[in-house]
C-alpha cells in the first residue's frame, strides 16, 4: 500500500528524531522580525539567528516540516504554478539541521539512508550535483552512496549555492534529483534540458558557513552548519508513483471536491485551472491561518494577488457562485491534523475567502469581458496595450500579473511600460483632486467607492520597503 502524504511526512520527522535531533513546530508563514523577506520560504528562516550564532538553543541538531511560501521576494514560484509538475506557492519543506554539530558526511549519510532505506527509493533513479568546486561532497557521494561519477553533476551556478535572500546565512549546497524515466522530457542538471520535468529536485543540502550583508560580503559563520530542505510533495510524488505532484492523495482530495462543487471535469483545458485552485487555495488558507488578510499593499496584496488568480480560474470553470471558500473544509479535514493553527483559524479562512470572491465577482465578468476584446485582434508574440491593463487593475481589480498570467496561454504579453506611465497619470490626477478639493469628506467618499469596486493601489510586493510598513 502507498503511503499518504501525511504518514511521508510523520517518518522524515520520526527518522531524524531517531537519529537525534529536536522535533521543532513548524515557524509562522510571517517571518518574526524580519523585514527583509515576505514569507517564510525555507526551513532555516526560524534558525537563522541560530546559524550566525546571536541565538542558542537547548539543542543542536534539529528536524521540522516547516509550511513555506515562494509567491514574492527571491524565490518566487507563483508564475511556475499550472505549468511545472513540481512547483506550488505554498509546499511544506521537510528539513534536518545542524547548528554547529555534525556537516557534510553526515548529512549525506543522513539522506541517503533514509532515501534509500525507510522511504526505499530506487537508487539507480538517484543522482546528485555539487558546487563546482566542492571535491569534498564529490567524493563523499562516491564513497557513501556508491554514485558513478557519471551520476555526479558538478555545477558552477546559482543553483548549488544557496541563500535566503539578499542577506543572511549562506553557502555551498548540494542537490539530490531523482529521474521520473524518459517518458518525460527533460535532462539532467548542467544540461540544456534541466527546466524539464523529467529530473526532479526533491532535496537540497545546505552546507551553512557564511553570512552574507547587504553590500554583499561573506563572513564565516561560527560553525559550520547544515541546513536542508527536501520538497514533501515532491518526494510524496515519487513514493506514490506519481509524476506530477498534483497526482498525489491530497492534491487530489482537493481536484475532487473542486470538481464535485463546479460539476466540471478535471480534464483538458479545465485541469490547469482545477490545480491552480488547489493550490491557491492552500497558500490563501495557511496565510489567512498566519494572520495575513487581503490588501493593497505588501504581504496582503500578495495574498489578495493570489486569491484573484483562483478566483478567475473558478469563473473559467463557469462557476456561478464564489468557489473557494466550499473547498476550505476539505483543505481543512486533510492538513488540520498536523497543523492544528488551520483548523482554529477554519471559520476565518472560510469568511475571508468568501468575502473576497464576492467582491472580485462585481467586477470579474465585466472585466474579463474588456480582456477578451482587448486580445481578440492580437495573435501570439503581441503585446497587449499598457493602458488597458492599467484600467483592468484600476476599475476591474485586477492585479498586473493576474493580466498577464490570463494572456500567457495566448503567447501575449503587456506593456508594463505603458501600464507604468498610466498609474502615474492616475496618481497626478489623484494628488491634483485632492489639493484641489480641500475637502476630506470627499476624498475619503473616493477612497469608499475605490474599495467597494475592489480597485487597489500598486505597491511593490517585491520590495522591501513595501513590506516594513505592513508589520
Ligand atoms: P526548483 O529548482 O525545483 O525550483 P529550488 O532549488 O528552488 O527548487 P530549494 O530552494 O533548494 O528549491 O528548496 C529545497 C526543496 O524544496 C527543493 O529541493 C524542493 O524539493 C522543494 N521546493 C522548492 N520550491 C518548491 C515549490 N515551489 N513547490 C514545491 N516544492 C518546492
Ligand atoms: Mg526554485
Ligand atoms: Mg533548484
Ligand atoms: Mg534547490
Amino acid at each position: 500500500t502507498m503511503p499518504s502524504l501525511n504518514q511521508i511526512r510523520q517518518t522524515f520527522l520520526d527518522y531524524f528524531a531517531k537519529q537525534g535531533h529536536e522535533v521543532v513546530s513548524s515557524s509562522s508563514l510571517v517571518p518574526h522580525n524580519d523585514p527583509t523577506l515576505m514569507f517564510t520560504n525555507a526551513g532555516m528562516v526560524q534558525f537563522k539567528n541560530v546559524f550566525t550564532g546571536a541565538e542558542t538553543r537547548p539543542y543542536n541538531r534539529a528536524t521540522t516540516s516547516q509550511k513555506c511560501v515562494r509567491a514574492g521576494g527571491k524565490h518566487n514560484d507563483l508564475d511556475n504554478v499550472g505549468y511545472t509538475a513540481r512547483h506550488h506557492t505554498f509546499f511544506e519543506m521537510l528539513g534536518n539541521f545542524s547548528f554547529g554539530n555534525y556537516f557534510k558526511a553526515e548529512a549525506i549519510e543522513f539522506a541517503w539512508n533514509l532515501m534509500t532505506k525507510d522511504y526505499g527509493l530506487d537508487k539507480n533513479r538517484l543522482m546528485a550535483t555539487v558546487y563546482i568546486d566542492d571535491d569534498e561532497a564529490f567524493d563523499l557521494w562516491k564513497k557513501i552512496a556508491g554514485l558513478p561519477e557519471s551520476k555526479i553533476a558538478r555545477i558552477a551556478g546559482s543553483d548549488n549555492f544557496w541563500s535566503m535572500g539578499d542577506t543572511g546565512p549562506c553557502g555551498p549546497c548540494t542537490e539530490i534529483f531523482y529521474d521520473h524515466g524518459d517518458h518525460i522530457w527533460g535532462g539532467p542538471p548542467g544540461t540544456p534540458e534541466e527546466d524539464g520535468d523529467r529530473f526532479v529536485e526533491i532535496w537540497n543540502l545546505v552546507f551553512m558557513q557564511f553570512d552574507q550583508s547587504a553590500d554583499g560580503t561573506r563572513v564565516s559563520l561560527p560553525k559550520p552548519s547544515i541546513d536542508t530542505g527536501m520538497g514533501l510533495e515532491r518526494v510524496a510524488a515519487v513514493l506514490q508513483g506519481v509524476h506530477n505532484n498534483y497526482d498525489i492523495d491530497l492534491f487530489q482530495t482537493l481536484i475532487k471536491a473542486s470538481v464535485e462543487a463546479t460539476g466540471v471535469k478535471a480534464e483538458g483545458d479545465n485541469l490547469p485551472s482545477h490545480r491552480v485552485i488547489a493550490d491557491h487555495l492552500r497558500s490563501s488558507s495557511f496565510l489567512i491561518a498566519d494572520g495575513v488578510t487581503p490588501s493593497n499593499e505588501g504581504r496582503g496584496y500578495v495574498l489578495r494577488r493570489i486569491m484573484r488568480r483562483a478566483m478567475r480560474h473558478a469563473y473559467l470553470l463557469g462557476a456561478q457562485e464564489p468557489l473557494l471558500h466550499k473547498l476550505a473544509p476539505t483543505l481543512v479535514a486533510e492538513m488540520g491534523g498536523h497543523y492544528g493553527e488551520l483548523k482554529r483559524a477554519e471559520a476565518s479562512i472560510i469568511d475571508t475567502l468568501r468575502q473576497e470572491e464576492e467582491r472580485f465577482r462585481r467586477t470579474l465578468g465585466r472585466g474579463m469581458t474588456l480582456l477578451d476584446e482587448a486580445t481578440r485582434d492580437l495573435k501570439d508574440g503581441d503585446v497587449m496595450n499598457g493602458e488597458t491593463a492599467f484600467k483592468l487593475y484600476d476599475t476591474y481589480g485586477f492585479p498586473l500579473d493576474l493580466t498577464q498570467d490570463a494572456i500567457r496561454g495566448k503567447g501575449l504579453t503587456v506593456d508594463t511600460a505603458g501600464f507604468d506611465t498610466a498609474m502615474e497619470a492616475q496618481k497626478t490626477r489623484g494628488r491634483e483632486n485632492w489639493t484641489g478639493s480641500g475637502e476630506k469628506a470627499q476624498s475619503a467618499e473616493w477612497f469608499t467607492i475605490k474599495d467597494a469596486i475592489g480597485a487597489s493601489d500598486f505597491v511593490g510586493y517585491d520590495h522591501l520597503n513595501a513590506q516594513a510598513h505592513v508589520q
